[in-house]
């Protein structure tokens, strides 16, 4: 039992598609939305209060689409000591905190390197580090593939339905939350060409019975159209990507029907496409050109079909998701199916409908509060500085509300900053047994998340 806290002058978005609400107070008790009224209810003499001075009182986000642990480790340069692998663990823990900081309480991860995603949501949930609440497939079950070898440690292979079962079971036993299946192959990898089904269907219906029977729920990559038209015949859950679904008014239709979520991820196209075009090899970003195309008709195929689409960013950098949610109203939706889309559907395509993505009654108390309003400039969720305080099972956990005047001078791009002192300053002795120079040096070429490294004696 906790004491309940009072949120007052609220402008609430609540998350269903409903208009905003002006002076709205809404009560959290026990990490839950006890109540929710207009002002002049009945006060709480207990309740701790929070004036929001009118700003905007949201549902904290939900990303139903991210690889937590797929970024660049930082790279040594020659003669540096080397990053130790498990240097990536901290990494890891970094941006889960950044995540929460820009108000995203919930990601559903679709595909991770090893386990260390499956001990942050751990410690997560101990109160070891801050973060979303995580939900993790475990191995991405595939064929054997390229695509198997390019993403060493993210896929379990397996081929025909018995031993895709078993691979289904083994992420059961890993302590997966759902799982994921690649239905083609993947477009970020060049030996793989993601247009044919690269499982059979009945494979696909092996996992789907597998993780339905025992209260899984499954999603799929799709890239091409007849894996998507598998995965959607044998009832997969939610459509990742999905980007060629606008050939098919027949499959957006049964979509629409089965109140099904397809997670279109504009993002990863212009990841590839625009901001890193000159990392892939030409061939991959003439791809990525092409399906943004296609996946920009598919919103708008899919939108007007009556589709539920959520918001999934499958891009870095973290806490950045929001730009999916401006990509989405970029691509036709209003600011607010971008936000329900950000929120309610997103939470949807978890399993996590009863419990997150909208303020009412007897919900989780995931909240985010931003200064200004986002139906009008839905970029500002993009901005630290407007983000004011990010509310986590009702505990206020993160927003400049909370951060004290100073915490914004000097910040600078999220990330890491070289440490000015050189690597062996405080040593009485080079390595070579050589004095050092008294006089501090200037430190030369600093890299990223590194030591400065040392000029030899
Ligand atoms: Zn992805």
């Amino acid at each position: 039992m906790t004491h309940p806290l009072r949120l007052t002058s609220a402008r609430m978005i609540d998350g269903t598609g409903a208009p905003p609400l002006e002076d709205v107070s809404v009560v959290i008790e026990n990490g839950r939305i006890g109540g929710i009224d207009s002002r002049g209810a009945p006060r709480d003499e207990d309740a701790a209060q929070i004036d929001l001075g009118g700003r905007t009182l949201m549902p904290g986000l939900v990303d139903a689409h991210v690889h937590v642990t797929a970024f660049d480790m930082p790279r040594a340069l020659k003669g540096q000591e080397p990053i130790a692998p498990d240097v990536r663990h901290h990494l890891i823990a970094a941006g889960l905190e950044r995540m929460l900081r820009m108000g995203i309480t919930t990601v559903r991860d679709v595909g991770a390197f090893g386990d260390g995603l499956l001990h942050a949501r751990q410690a997560v949930r101990l109160g070891a580090i801050p973060g979303p609440r995580v939900l993790a497939c475990g191995r991405i079950v595939s064929a054997t593939s390229a695509g198997g070898r390019h993403f060493d440690g993210m896929y379990r292979e397996a081929d025909g339905p018995d031993e895709v079962r078993k691979a289904t079971r083994e992420q059961f036993r890993r302590g997966a939350d759902f799982i994921k299946l690649m239905t083609t192959g993947a477009r970020s990898c060049e030996l793989e060409n993601s247009s044919p089904a690269q499982m059979t269907r009945a494979e696909i219906a092996a996992v789907v019975d597998e993780a339905h029977r025992m209260g899984y729920r499954v999603a799929a990559h799709c890239e091409g159209l007849d894996g998507t038209r598998l995965a959607i015949e044998e009832g997969v859950d939610t459509i990742e990507h999905g980007l060629e679904l606008h050939r098919a008014p027949e499959l957006l239709e049964e979509l629409a029907r089965s109140e099904r979520v397809l997670v279109p991820t504009l993002s990863c196209f212009f990841n590839i496409s625009e901001n890193h075009a000159s990392c892939w090899p030409g061939g991959l970003v003439e791809l990525a050109e092409r399906q943004l195309d296609e996946a920009h008709r598919t919103v708008e195929a899919a939108s007007a079909a009556g589709v539920r689409l959520a918001m999934g960013f499958d891009s870095q950098p973290h806490g950045r998701s929001a730009l999916e949610l401006v990509r989405l109203c970029h691509a036709g939706l209003t600011p607010m199916e971008g936000i329900r889309a950000a929120t309610a559907t997103s939470a949807a395509a978890c399993g996590l409908a009863d419990h997150v993505g909208t303020i009412e009654r007897g919900k989780a108390a995931d909240l985010l509060v931003v200064d200004g309003d986002p139906l009008a400039d839905p970029e500002l969720l993009l901005d630290d500085e407007r983000i004011w305080l990010v509310i986590q099972a009702g505990r206020p956990v993160a927003g400049t509300a909370l951060e004290s005047p100073l915490a914004g001078v000097g910040r600078g791009a999220p990330g890491l900053t070289a440490d000015p002192v050189p690597a062996l300053a405080g040593r009485p002795m080079s390595p070579t047994g050589l004095a050092t120079d008294p006089r501090p040096r200037p430190p030369a070429g600093p890299t990223r998340g590194s030591a400065v490294p040392t000029s030899p004696p």
